[in-house]
């Protein structure tokens, strides 16, 4: 089956202001605001329905929602672009009874081809890359959007240069450097990577992936709500939903928020679910302006171990203000410990998540203390990447395991001491 990508044009979040969509855009010329790509909606919902959609045979992977992609999916078979997203979403029904919260969910994304949930924004971004024939993909990141990017352009056989801090996790590193991309070190922080690339983009021709300037990252991450909707929310329709959504630069939230709109554009989700963001309290310049009640966002100087949100000036700030203004969500701010302490949770669940996931765990931890939260609630938590994305910031949050020699005694005294501490 080929399918048209859905036509649409640009409108800016902040001025409301349109532009066709004919070429590619990155943020309004007029000020700045980071722009929604918008359907035509009326003709989606003459064409589709919502209880037949996506359909029993589509695909298990984002491209089941083409119909709603402004890009033509590209040739998946047989390569990792086949499976990005359809992430599992699961119970932990032991989890769930410690909280005393019974419709507790959980989407993990580390399932995705790099494992984390930027396979889903950079999938789309290099598919209307190639729809626009453009030649070389840049991108700065903190790590994971870089990986995603450059795991997936080499399935692709595009090409892909990242720019990241020297500072990013080696893991993270090591992904890009083993799938080929173009990579380069910044001596300086993610904000320093993302100014350079900007201007390297301008200056070279390259066509810019970055997060919070491409519009085309939120269309991608919008695929996760069309998820949680199709696996759970549809049958639920009057339930209160609530979805913890780790936030650094605010385009996951943003783009969570835009497919839930799209759903609701088409008539098919009459209410919106609570949008919580969740920030590190040391990178938090979001959540600020939130408990502030004002529009505008003032850089911090990010702190926090949880590398994926560690950010100084937010590039999609506004949008993911709205995302929860709107939602009637709230924002949370979480500590390093919080945050360690939530993976070590999770862990003996069975799920092994990076800081930066841990941290939405650890939002929903917050929220449940301020009793924001009831055992009736639908509540969902996003976790957006795997452990193994940073194992220095795991090996922080456990103990130490004993180091015995190999000696039956030695184990024999350890563990009687476990036995008895
Ligand atoms: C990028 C990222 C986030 C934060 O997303 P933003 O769009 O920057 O708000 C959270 N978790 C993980 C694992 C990420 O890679
Ligand atoms: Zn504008």
């Amino acid at each position: 089956m080929t399918t048209q990508p859905s036509p649409f044009i640009y409108r800016c979040s902040r001025c409301g202001r349109e532009y066709p969509g004919d070429t590619l855009r990155y943020t309004c010329p007029v000020d700045g605001g980071n722009l929604d790509i918008i359907l035509d909606y009326q003709r989606l919902r003459r064409e589709l329905a919502p209880t037949r959609f996506p359909g029993e045979d589509a695909e298990p992977s984002l491209w089941r929602y083409r119909a709603l992609l402004p890009v033509a999916p590209p040739p998946t078979q047989g390569t990792p672009l086949q499976r990005v997203g359809w992430t599992p979403i699961y119970a932990l029904p032991r989890l769930r009874a410690v909280l005393g919260l019974p419709h507790l969910w959980f989407k993990d994304e580390s399932p995705n081809p790099t494992a984390s949930f930027k396979d889903r924004a950079s999938a789309i971004v290099l598919a209307h890359a190639r729809q626009i024939g453009a030649d070389v993909v840049i991108t700065a990141s903190t790590g994971n959007a870089g990986a995603a990017l450059a795991g997936l352009a080499a399935a692709s056989g595009q090409r892909a240069v990242i720019l990241a801090p020297e500072r990013a996790p080696q893991a993270k590193i090591a992904q890009l450097l083993i799938y080929g991309a173009r990579v380069i070190l910044i001596q300086g922080t993610y904000d320093d990577a993302f100014d350079l690339s900007v201007q390297a983009a301008q200056q070279l021709g390259w066509y810019c992936r970055n997060t919070g300037y491409n519009p085309f990252t939120a269309e991608g991450k919008k695929t996760a709500a069309f998820e949680i909707w199709e696996q759970r929310v549809r049958a639920e329709p009057d339930a209160t939903w609530h979805i913890f959504i780790p936030v650094g630069d605010g385009n996951i939230i943003s783009g969570v928020y835009k497919g839930f709109w799209d759903l609701h554009q088409l008539g098919w989700l009459p209410v919106l679910p609570r949008l919580h963001g969740v920030q590190a309290e040391g990178s938090a310049a979001i959540a600020h302006a939130f408990f502030a009640g004002r529009d505008e966002i003032t850089p911090v100087e990010a702190r926090t171990l949880a590398d994926s949100i560690a950010v100084n000036l937010p590039r999609d700030g506004w949008r993911a203000l709205r995302a929860v203004r709107q939602t009637g969500g709230q924002y949370w701010v979480v500590s390093d410990e919080a945050i360690l302490a939530a993976m070590r949770e999770l862990g003996q669940h069975g799920v092994f998540v990076e800081p930066a996931a841990a941290a939405a765990y650890a939002g929903l931890r917050a929220a449940l203390a301020a009793g924001a939260l009831s055992p009736d609630d639908r509540i969902l938590v996003l976790l957006t990447g795997s452990g193994l994305k940073d194992v220095a910031a795991a090996m922080r949050a456990v103990p130490s395991a004993p180091r015995i020699p190999p000696d039956l005694n030695a184990l024999q005294r350890v563990l009687t001491h476990d036995m008895t501490s």
